[in-house]
């Protein structure tokens, strides 16, 4: 953020303010991290604020504190409209296009009240009166930690705004291992467990509390692998009928996609989810070094996100999609085989 920007917020936050923070649409730990760590920095300043999200968001992260005050717009519509209604103030944090807030796009692109956009998705949308926008960070909770800097806040930084922030960071960064994660990041994460994020209990809390179906699933979805070698890339497919032989719940499928990375030679990794309610499949990209995975799926799936880490969705059914995603790959050739 520039001086500037500082000033401008620093002179809203003088006054006292209605403020709605708002994640994207399937918010992970760093969606929630981040917001919950600036819902208690605001309340900390004596301003009214909520967390309204756009849906409902994992069960691994329902432990994180004051999670319980989150609106799910979806669940409590007429109290998240009245909130959006009266809102003077609006943060949008973790995405950087109103369109990543599914049924809540049409409510904010109509709302007339100051947007301050804390994110670092690369080709931020320009709807904020305050962009604070830096594609270079680990996570968005890293930088509601500068935020608060920023605005001289440090010494409020309690144990619930430090397990909050931590908590996404190390989300957002895989346990502090993704190229985004600087030397800051570490000096960052410090700090936070200086002022009381217990980080033994929360890398428990979000990766070992799983269930037996989930692992069961985790089996499926291995053996579903299919490795194309001339690409460097290994893919896996998960339909509805195996998510429902295997009691499915929102989060379970998360760091799957992963596991194509772990083998040698593999630089990009893709899970193809299918979701019959929405009637689309959801499709997350990863990637090792250069190929960008954000580039691909905003160019072939409707999507986006970070060089290594997007995502994106197709309307078609599994095997159509499979099949142009093997059409396309064809042109990926060369670099991803380097
Ligand atoms: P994931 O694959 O874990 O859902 O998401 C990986 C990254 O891509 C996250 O930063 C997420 O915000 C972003 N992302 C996921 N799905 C979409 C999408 O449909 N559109 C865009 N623009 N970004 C997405
Ligand atoms: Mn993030």
């Amino acid at each position: 953020m520039n001086l500037e920007d500082i000033t401008t917020v620093k002179s809203i936050l003088s006054q006292p303010q209605k403020i709605v923070i708002i994640p994207h649409k399937n918010p992970d730990g760093d969606a929630i991290g981040s917001c919950l760590g600036l819902y208690a920095f605001l309340k900390s300043l004596n301003q009214e604020v909520v967390v309204i999200a756009p849906n409902d968001y994992p069960k691994f992260l329902k432990w994180m504190p004051k999670n319980e005050t989150i609106l799910n717009f979806e669940r409590e519509n007429s109290q998240s409209k009245k909130w959006l209604e009266e809102a003077t103030v609006v943060f949008t944090l973790d995405f950087n296009d109103l369109s990543r807030t599914g049924q809540l796009e049409s409510f904010l692109k109509e709302k007339e009240a100051d947007f301050i956009m804390i994110d670092h998705h690369q080709q931020p949308k320009d709807y904020a009166k305050v962009t604070y926008s830096d594609v270079n960070m680990s996570s968005t909770c890293e930088m509601v930690y500068n935020f608060i800097e920023y605005l001289g806040g440090l010494d409020k930084i309690d144990e619930e705004i430090a397990t909050n922030l931590y908590t996404g960071i190390m989300t957002d960064t895989g346990s502090f291992k993704y190229r985004s994660t600087s030397s800051r990041t570490h000096k960052v994460v410090a700090n936070l467990i200086d002022c009381g994020a217990n980080n033994m209990e929360i890398h428990r809390q979000v990766f070992d509390t799983n269930s037996p179906s989930r692992l069961h699933l985790l089996g499926v979805a291995l053996s579903n692998m299919v490795i194309l070698s001339e690409y460097s890339t290994a893919y896996i497919t998960l339909t509805q009928d195996e998510l429902d032989a295997h009691d499915f719940k929102k989060g379970d499928t998360e760091g799957f996609v992963n596991y194509g990375l772990t083998l040698e030679d593999i630089i990009f990794a893709v899970i193809f989810i299918e979701n019959k309610e929405e009637g689309i499949i959801k499709i997350s990209f990863r990637s090792i070094g250069d190929f960008s995975v954000n580039e691909f799926a905003r160019e072939h799936f409707n999507g986006g996100g970070h060089d290594n880490a997007a995502g994106g969705r197709s309307d078609e059914n599994m095997d159509v999609t499979i099949q142009k995603f093997n059409t396309i790959l064809k042109s990926y050739k060369s670099q991803l085989n380097p």
